[in-house]
């Protein structure tokens, strides 16, 4: 779609109309043609943004007849899961039923979203005088740049544009490069289900100048990001100079810490899930397995027999189990990370070497690898490879786990697996990470918040605090029978 800018209710192509193609990362194939936006493009969105929101249109309406437009896209996206699911898995190369799931996972967050927003009511106060009402409000905070990844395209940006609208904002969307086809969809729904034209904004296009302009232009009052460190960095500079909010939602690393008294079997195979769930392109990934040194060898071994047999495939491949890594650069990230590892020390168990057989040669694929012999010095410790590489660490005491699961500049998730209830409720406390699992890994629900401690991020995503996050908070003191204060003597 070559006109895929949609400003103030009207698709249109790049001002200066230049053009990116997607293709797929699983065999290379061309999957859409969408606008390369520039600087110019996301001015006019900021500004179509800006005067619906001024217009007071949108914002005045009522909390639920937003409810209501937010129950509307979630039943259009449900209506559109198959439409939906096939351009995620164009884009990402994952597979059709895991963009399906995620599709699910997006219409449930619109219903969250709505039932808050029907909840949703103002705190009235005690003043403790007769004649005073005093109550806190809750207001949009205006006009939103939205900013996601590419590893759960629409997933990570519903997470912001559900509450946006809950909330009453107009917003900016911006999509990763990478991944733009559900995004211009979701914007679609959004149009079908009547949100007034210039609340819904999106532009597609790439680059630091690019996204700049979203996160420093003073029309802007509030920046939701998910993507890496590097660039969350970025924002929180750039967006420091108007004092705008900004929410972040960056990497993790993210421990996944075994005791001899687990229930192995279970603990191992969601091991395995945990680090190699779509090729280990998941911000809570379980990448750092830290297991307790009696059962090292065991659970070790077991990773890599099973490892050896997940099957790689596109979303054609009805076979496959996970898919290719996102691009040739991604592919050639992982690569580095992995080499630096081994030049660290670490022991290099079973993957390693990018996939070229006939089938898998066209695409960006990367086996499952296990490094043993870690530790927490090594940079394949302590930075994200965003793929699928588990790196193995050991440990004699609970101290020792805590210490190990919490040795990261990172806090975004965990796990503990144990038979001892009271050793886990120890270790989940003490874990600084901002989800952590007990005896499972990976569930989110829409209800909870989603965010990470430390460098991880700030803020909060889902939940109650995800709608927090779009609001400013106004309190409004009415005296209903003013008599004079008599603070300073009147003389005359
Ligand atoms: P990225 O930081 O490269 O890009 C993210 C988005 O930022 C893209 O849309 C990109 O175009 C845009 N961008 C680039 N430069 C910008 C700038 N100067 N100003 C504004 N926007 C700019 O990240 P990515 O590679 O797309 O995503 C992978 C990262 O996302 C990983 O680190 C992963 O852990 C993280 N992530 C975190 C969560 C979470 O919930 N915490 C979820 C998903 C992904």
């Amino acid at each position: 779609m070559t006109s895929s800018i949609y400003i103030d209710g009207k698709w249109r192509p790049a001002i200066d109309g230049a053009t990116r193609e997607i293709r797929s990362p699983a065999d290379g194939t061309l999957v859409a043609t969408v606008s390369d936006g520039k600087i110019a493009d996301a001015l006019a969105a900021i500004s179509s943004a800006r005067t619906s929101f001024d217009s007071g249109l949108f914002s005045s309406w009522s909390w639920k007849e937003r409810s209501v437009l937010l129950t509307k896209i979630a039943l259009l996206l449900e209506r559109d899961i198959e439409i939906i699911a096939n351009l995620e898995s164009g884009d990402t190369g994952k597979r059709i039923i895991e963009s399906k799931y995620d599709v699910a996972d997006v219409s449930a967050t619109f219903r969250h979203f709505a039932k808050l927003a029907l909840d949703h009511h103002d705190r009235v106060l005690d003043s403790g005088l007769p004649n005073v009402t005093s109550k806190v409000t809750y207001e949009p905070i205006g006009v939103c740049s939205l900013i996601g990844p590419w590893n759960y395209p629409l997933l990570q940006i519903s997470w912001k544009v559900a509450p946006a609208l809950a909330a009453g904002c107009s917003f900016i969307l911006k999509p990763s490069e990478l991944t733009p086809s559900t995004a211009i969809h979701l914007i679609k729904l959004i149009e079908e289900a009547g949100a007034p034209a210039g609340v819904a904004n999106l532009v597609t296009g790439s680059g630091a100048a690019f996204g700049d302009t979203l996160t420093t232009d003073p029309r802007v009052d509030f920046v939701s990001f998910t993507g890496g460190l590097p660039t969350g960095k970025r924002i929180i500079i750039k967006a420091a100079e108007t004092v705008k909010r900004v929410a972040l939602e960056l990497g993790g690393k993210n421990p996944n810490i075994i005791f001899a008294d687990a229930d192995l079997d279970v603990a191992i195979d969601f091991a395995v899930t945990a680090a190699f769930l779509h090729s280990g392109q998941v911000c809570s990934a379980g990448t750092r397995l830290i297991v307790e040194r009696p059962i090292h060898d065991q659970v070790v071994q077991e990773i890599v027999r099973r490892a050896k047999q997940i099957r790689l495939g596109g979303p054609a491949d009805l076979t496959a189990e996970t898919g290719p890594l996102i691009s040739e650069n991604h592919l050639k990230k992982v690569e580095e990370y992995l080499a630096k590892g081994i030049s660290e020390g670490a022991k290099l168990l079973v993957g390693g070497t990018r996939c070229t057989t006939e089938k898998l040669s066209t695409g960006w694929y990367f086996p499952p690898t296990v490094l043993d012999d870690c530790n927490t010095s090594m940079y394949c410790v302590q930075e994200e490879s965003f793929g699928p590489i588990l790196t193995v660490e050991v440990f004699d005491t609970i101290d020792e786990a805590i210490k190990l699961g919490n040795d990261t500049i990172y806090g975004l998730s965990g796990a503990v697996w144990s038979r001892d209830q009271t050793k886990c409720e120890r270790v989940s406390k003490e874990l600084r990470h901002g989800t952590v699992w007990v005896n499972d890994y990976g569930p989110y629900k829409p209800q909870a918040e989603w965010g990470g401690f430390k460098a991880s991020g700030n803020g909060r995503e889902l939940g109650e605090h995800g709608l927090q996050e779009y609001l400013e908070i106004k309190h409004i003191w009415v005296n209903n029978s003013p008599t004079r204060s008599g603070w300073f003597a009147d003389k005359n």
